[in-house]
């Protein structure tokens, strides 16, 4: 297809309340927002690296700026047959992975828009259905989060997902697992650790915890290979695995035996893809995690997590537990047993509003032939 015009989006969506973790607070989601077109044809994408870079080097306006300036004047007026291809034109500019993947999965989405086929069967998708576990940050008070937890037990979430950050950990961990002696649950630290914190990770491996993710440096391979050999639970790599060459890496070394795939933070579908079909090869389990994505992002991840080795419940919500408002006409929701269902129409799993992009844009450019 040739890439005729290009609209590019920083948008802020404001959140039902603050998402606290390791790296700070978030008041809003910061997403770009891209729609590509060919022709009559247009694909809508959302990659979310948050405000500032404290999740990754990232932030959203930093990577406005990267696809403005550089990446869209490499494939505007391009024939771009494939996202191989698409990544091919923009390999000579080093990382900006979530600059990189919004206009990576606007191309996916226009092919399949193109190609009148919902996303997920071009990416290979086998699953009829998405499983979803429940998240909570770091609360007001341990007891506060007991009771979301027993919320989410009662509900029949099949695992519980907690931020744990230097303050907030041991004494936590062990009140969740003392209430609640059989429920599934991870942590994920967010790189808020070291290798000096492996007295802490000992307790902590007398849990039994699903996994413990992304607990040290979030450009590190090697010292979590150390501490993963120094406990039995599983580790999680999120933030370290920025390309399929970190995963490669992280397998070689033996960093982690869990990795959370987002296509934000890995550059792109295709990357996800090539990272899942390695991890498998590996016996490596994935699960999509997520990055409080609009209902555009957030449909486009269910579609890539039906994909077989997402075998951990997914990091995917219905959008009105975090977010005001929507950039779609409809809402990402449950459908039935608390799972999500891979799209059935062609093209875009969730119609954009494009007045509303516009609305909550902060920043916005067109870029055409
Ligand atoms: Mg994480």
């Amino acid at each position: 297809m040739k890439i005729d015009r290009l609209e590019i989006y920083h948008v802020k969506l404001p959140l039902v309340s603050p998402w606290r973790t390791a790296y700070g607070e978030d008041a809003e989601a910061h997403s770009l927002v891209v729609r590509m077109s060919s022709g009559e044809a247009s694909g809508w994408a959302e990659s979310t690296p948050l405000y500032a870079p404290t999740y990754s080097p990232e932030g959203a306006p930093s990577a406005f700026v990267v696809i403005r300036e550089f990446l869209a004047p490499r494939i505007i007026g391009q024939e771009i047959e494939s996202a191989r291809a698409l990544n091919e034109r923009l390999s000579c500019f080093k990382g900006n992975y979530f600059a990189k993947a919004a206009l990576e999965m606007a191309w996916w989405m226009l092919e399949a828009e193109l190609q009148q086929k919902p996303l997920h069967q071009l990416l290979g998708g086998t699953r009829t259905e998405v499983e979803a576990g429940a998240d909570f940050g770091v609360q007001d008070s341990v007891d506060l989060l007991l009771e979301k937890v027993q919320g989410a037990v009662e509900a029949g979430f099949p695992r519980v997902k907690l931020k744990m950050k230097p303050g907030w950990d041991l004494d936590v961990m062990r009140a969740v697992r003392s209430t609640f002696p059989d429920l599934t649950f991870h942590v994920d630290c967010n790189s808020g650790y070291t290798l000096e914190d492996l007295p802490l990770f000992r307790q902590i491996d007398r849990l039994g915890l699903a996994m413990i993710e992304q607990p040290l440096a979030h450009d590190d391979l090697v010292e979590h290979a150390e501490l993963q050999r120094q406990i039995g639970t599983p580790i999680c790599l999120d933030e370290s695995v920025k390309s399929v060459r970190h995963a490669r890496l992280a397998i070689q070394l033996g960093s982690c035996r869990v990795v959370n795939i987002k296509p934000g933070r890995v550059g792109g579908l295709q990357n996800a893809l090539d990272i899942h079909n390695l991890c498998a090869e590996q016996g490596i389990i994935c699960w999509v995690g997520g990055m409080l994505e609009s209902s555009l992002g957030g449909g486009i991840c269910v579609e890539l997590a039906t994909l077989p080795n997402f075998r951990y419940p997914n990091d995917i919500f219905p959008t009105a537990h975090f977010h005001r408002t929507d950039l779609t006409e409809t809402r990402l929701e449950f459908g039935p047993g608390l799972t999500f269902q891979p799209s059935t129409v062609p093209g875009i799993p969730y119609r954009v509003r494009p007045e509303r992009v516009a609305a909550l844009a902060v920043q916005q450019a067109v870029v055409t032939t």
